[in-house]
Order: C-alpha cells, then structure tokens, then sequence
C-alpha cells in the first residue's frame, strides 16, 4: 500500500507545499514543533533513510540543505535543527525544524495553526528558494 507521503506526491492527499524537484518534495508538517517545521522527502518510496540508494540519499540531503537556508531566512529562529525519526511514517524523510531552544527538537509540545498560518508559512519559505 502507498505511505501517506506517496498520497501527497501523487495529489491524493493535500499539503501545505514548500518546493519540488523532479525527485523530492518538501511540505509542511501538519503537527509542527514550530512554525515552519518541513519535511523533505525523496519521491521514490523507501522506508528508512540509510537505505536510500547513495544518490538519492546525497540528493535528499542536498534538497534538504537548500530548504533549512530558506527556512531561516523566512522564519524567525536561532538556527535550523534536522531530524530523522521515521516511526510514525514508513517513507524516509527529513525533518527540518526551526529552533528556539532545545524544546523545539524535543517532539512534545506541537503548536496549533490555522491553514491561513500554514499557507503564510509555507510561501514565505518557498519565496526565500
Ligand atoms: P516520524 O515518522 O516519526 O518521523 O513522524 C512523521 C511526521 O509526519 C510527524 O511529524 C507527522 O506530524 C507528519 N505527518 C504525518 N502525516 C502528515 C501529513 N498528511 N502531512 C504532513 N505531515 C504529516
């Protein structure tokens, strides 16, 4: 069965879209530890990270790189913290998250936004690419 991320390639399920290549999408996360938390993900589906191929896994990282620099330059933050969790979604990705202090990494306390928020965030992000 496709993962909820190939949902979200394919257009089945709805994200707040932050950039896209031929290869890899970065979106929102919908449960955010701060604002601007994005995931990067590769558009081939492949559970775990460390199993992506070696170009891919380069790629993803690199995609990765050039969403966290616009990330800080549209979300106020002390610095951008990267993430691989992946217990939740079986779709290997990378979480960007704008930090403030260590809580922000600590995945405990989410903060609520409104999809007029989500959409504000997510084009700041995507107008600093
Ligand atoms: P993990 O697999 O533990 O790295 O966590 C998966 C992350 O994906 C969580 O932070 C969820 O909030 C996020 N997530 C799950 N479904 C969606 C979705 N439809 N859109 C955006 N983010 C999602």
């Amino acid at each position: 069965m496709a993962s909820i991320f190939t949902k979200i390639i394919t257009g089945e399920i709805p994200c707040y879209k932050v950039a896209e290549t031929e290869d890899y999408l970065a979106f929102l996360d919908i449960n955010p530890n701060a604002k601007g938390h994005t995931l990067c993900i590769p558009k081939k589906e492949v559970d775990k990270l460390f199993d992506l191929d070696e170009t891919s896994y380069h790629g993803l990282l690199e995609f990765s790189r050039q969403v966290a620099i616009a990330i800080e330059k549209a979300v106020p933050c002390k610095r951008v913290g990267m993430t691989v969790i992946g217990l939740e979604v079986p779709h290997a990705h990378v979480h960007l998250i704008p930090l403030n202090s260590m809580e922000d990494a600590r995945f405990m306390n989410k903060i609520q936004l409104d999809k007029v928020e989500f959409q504000t965030i997510a084009n700041a992000i995507t107008s600093h690419l």
